[in-house]
């Protein structure tokens, strides 16, 4: 069963009981999109313009400092250093994935679409994914990567103005963080590609070699209740993760501290219980 059919089955579930009675299938498939539609329309509702502009704005800049940074890293005696430049490049990858699991734990596992500053961009786009996988694939280039962008802003002003000692650390520094902020920026379009089925020859190959999130790790995130496989960027660090029970340990300890139950908010939006399965 794919993740689409399983959105549908839990939704279908959650109008059973509402509902209690025994409708057709006609009804089902009715009341089941009924159900996912008016969620999906309260999420669309919620993307406003003035949460578009600021998209944006921040799409321009983060290319205008992407600019400045990579021609100011490739000036830079790079031939001469070009194993700093494949040491960074690696550590970047590795970091990326690391904040793209750290970012996509804390979205769905904690807050609601009202927590201040992120509930209405971040929460809300991870919560609409749970509930319309697909739906990312709805999204253009600035809503897709608005948010990614804007995080990362900061760095690139670092790493675009700030000034470079001619020696192999701040080389190494500025190849880090340029990537680091490619990869960053990158990682939900690398993620909406593995929910997408028409993808170009080069992005699949990326897909298959390993070097982006492939369609089958991230298809492990999607099987209920949420709680596996959060690194989306290229996803090596998944299974080494996983195999330390990371996400679980992580959990525990904030719920120990705050009472928190993990995924509270998250199961009430795609109403899966996660016993059930
Ligand atoms: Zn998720
Ligand atoms: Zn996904």
């Amino acid at each position: 069963m794919n993740t689409t059919q399983e959105q549908d089955n839990n939704n279908n579930d959650n109008v059973l009981i509402e509902s209690n009675s025994s409708p057709t299938s006609a009804s089902i498939a009715q009341l089941q999109s009924s159900s996912i539609k008016a969620k999906s329309d309260e999420f669309k509702a919620r993307y406003t313009k003035g949460k578009r502009a600021q998209e944006i704005v921040c799409v321009v800049v983060f290319f205008a400092l992407l600019a400045v940074s990579t021609q100011k890293m490739f000036t830079l005696y790079f031939v001469q250093n070009i194993w700093v430049f494949f040491i960074a490049s690696l550590l970047a990858m590795i970091v990326a994935d690391f904040f793209s699991g750290i970012v996509h734990w804390g979205a769905d596992t904690w807050g609601t679409l009202d927590t201040p500053i992120v509930g209405n961009s971040l929460l809300r786009s991870f919560r609409e994914h749970h509930v319309v996988p697909t739906q990312m694939c709805h999204h253009d280039f600035i809503e897709t990567n608005g948010d990614n962008c804007m995080a990362v802003v900061p760095v690139l002003m670092f790493t675009a103005f700030s000034e470079i000692r001619d020696d192999r650390y701040d080389l190494f520094l500025l190849c880090f963080l340029v990537q680091l902020s490619f990869w960053i920026m990158l990682t939900n379009q690398i993620h909406k590609w593995s929910h997408t089925y028409k993808l170009p020859a080069l992005i699949k190959f990326l897909q298959s070699s390993g070097v982006i999130l492939s369609k089958r790790d991230h298809a492990i995130h999607h099987r209920n209740p949420f709680d596996k496989y959060y690194c989306i960027t290229n996803g090596w660090l998944n299974p080494y993760l996983a195999s330390i029970g990371f996400w679980k340990r992580l959990e525990e300890i904030i719920t120990y501290a705050t009472g928190a139950i993990p995924r509270a908010d998250d199961l009430a939006w795609t109403g899966v219980d996660g016993d059930q399965q």
